[in-house]
């Protein structure tokens, strides 16, 4: 057995844990290494330090946070091609993808330490009364002791998004990892904690969802959970923050649509159509598995799709010219190969894919799978596949294209290619997503808010409103 990594950090010591899991190279489903996970002990003890912590830590500065996030940032940049390498290593992803997550990582927390600094000019503004006989002030303070679960697709970067912010706002955390993917998020704890947080202010304890994230989400010492993952989870998480009125924070799952309109330019609607739905294996909360195309391109668009998603390079992470690496464990390929397989079954028309690439005897790889002729009540259409499916089909209006995408239980994103700007706008405006591209692909920046409609979340990560999901607001009205 590998060495045994200590998967526990609690008041600024590193510790080991109550059980051990091993951590799987996805791609050559070989052991990468142990780490020894807490339970409800480790969270109560994490809760502890946390709260003790946040005593002062509430009261430091938004600049003296800011220089902490800023050191976390050229922490991560100083250490880029190791993170990234234990990202493919961990998650399956080609490099080149982990560099974007590395990217994006460093990015979200230089953005919050700026944030944090203006964070010092806005407090205690004064508020305007329609009356001389009193005045007012508003304060942004932070919410408490935090509990932040994330899932195993984007690690570091899901990690990053509710970290960075909550540290910005001066709650101290209690982070849990993905029980399949924690090495690059123990090596982004390692850089945190060499950045000098005070002890307790940043506490990290890794484990399963049972033995550590419900109680996280149980404890009524934790004011708020930042929960990312599966509606089935994130429920579960809710029902428990019930009992103690605790906010929550939800990113859960999506059905989102690309759609091509009538004039789109073909070659761009085919990139983008690959990328929603090929990039990280289709592992994406925001792949838009659905792409809606106009009548009369869709043979055309067809076409060009199968050829080049046959075309696609599924390798291994680190071989070279890699573009889909590998889906993240045994379970979920089955699953995906299930998805596929009921979607055959309930009548939908294979084109291409369904199946692992006959070159490539290990390792947890998927073809990309593109359907068409998707019967609209098929789980097919309906579900998260959360794998490398697309599922095509034809529309005649715009109206139809608005009403096929919104159809859903879910709202997180959209795309539209089309070559007339006016019409490409007015479809985004008619679309239910919290995010939606035109002709771009999934670019994403720490300004822009993430989050869904309906059942894709309650509230949004990103921007100023990630920051606010960690604060109170109060109102100090004073007799003149
Ligand atoms: P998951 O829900 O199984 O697990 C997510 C996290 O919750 C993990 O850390 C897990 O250990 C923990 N967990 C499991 N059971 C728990 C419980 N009872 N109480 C508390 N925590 C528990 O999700 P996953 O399989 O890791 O990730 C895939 C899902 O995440 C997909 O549904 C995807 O759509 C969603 N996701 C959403 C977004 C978004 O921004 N909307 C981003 C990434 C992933």
């Amino acid at each position: 057995m590998s060495a045994v990594l200590n998967g526990v950090y609690i008041n600024g010591t590193w510790r080991a844990g109550h059980d051990v899991l091993e951590v799987i190279n996805p791609a050559t489903e070989a052991s990468l290494a142990h780490v020894s996970v807490g339970d409800g002990n480790a969270v109560s003890d994490a809760v502890d330090a946390a709260s003790v912590a946040f005593v002062d830590w509430s009261k430091s500065t938004g600049h003296e946070r800011a220089a902490l996030l800023r050191k976390v940032a050229q922490g991560v940049g100083a250490q880029r091609e190791q993170l990234m390498q234990l990202q493919s290593r961990n998650n399956g992803k080609p490099l080149f993808e982990a560099g974007i997550d590395v990217d994006d990582v460093i990015a979200t927390f230089d953005y919050y330490a700026g944030l944090a600094e203006q964070l010092d000019a806005d407090q205690d503004r004064a508020v305007a009364l329609p009356s001389d006989d009193f005045s007012a002030r508003l304060r942004r303070e932070p919410c408490g002791v935090v509990g932040l679960i994330v899932p195993w697709n984007f690690p570091m970067v899901t990690t990053a998004w509710k970290l960075a912010p909550a540290l910005a706002a001066g709650c101290c955390v209690v982070l849990k990892p993905s029980e399949v993917t924690p090495l690059a998020e123990l090596q982004l704890a390692r850089i945190i904690a060499d950045a000098g947080f005070p002890a307790g202010v940043f506490n990290l304890v890794c484990g399963t969802g049972l033995a550590v994230g419900a109680p996280l989400a149980a404890d009524r010492r934790v004011a708020k959970i930042s929960f990312t993952g599966s509606n089935a989870v994130g429920v579960q998480v809710m029902q428990r923050a019930a009992e103690t009125i605790k906010g929550v924070s939800l990113e859960l799952g999506g059905k989102s649509s690309l759609l091509v309109l009538a004039d789109a330019d073909l070659d761009l609607a085919v990139e983008l159509a690959c990328g929603g739905g090929f990039f990280n294996a289709g592992q994406m909360c925001s792949a838009t598995s659905r792409v809606l195309v106009a009548d009369s391109l869709a043979d055309d668009f067809l076409q060009r799709l199968q050829a080049r998603a046959e075309g696609i390079r599924v390798a291994d992470p680190f071989a070279e010219d890699v573009e889909m690496g590998a889906l993240i464990n045994r379970t979920q390929y089955q699953r995906v190969l299930g998805h596929i397989q009921r979607g055959i079954e309930a009548g939908a028309r294979l084109l291409c894919g369904g199946e692992r690439p006959a070159d490539l005897a290990k390792g947890y790889f998927i073809r990309p799978t593109v359907f068409t002729d998707v019967p609209l009540d098929s789980a097919l259409w309906n579900e998260e596949i959360f794998g490398p499916v697309l599922c095509v089909r034809r529309f005649a209006t715009e109206d139809e294209a608005i009403a096929l995408a919104n159809d859903s239980d879910f709202g997180l994103v959209a795309s539209v290619v089309s070559t007339n700007t006016a019409s490409a706008e007015r479809v985004a405006n008619g679309l239910q997503a919290g995010m939606v591209w035109i002709n771009a692909p999934q670019v994403i920046f720490p300004q822009t808010a993430w989050g869904g409609y309906k059942q894709s979340s309650i509230g949004r990560e990103l921007g100023p409103w990630g920051l606010a999901a960690f604060q109170e607001l109060k109102h100090v009205i004073r007799a003149n």
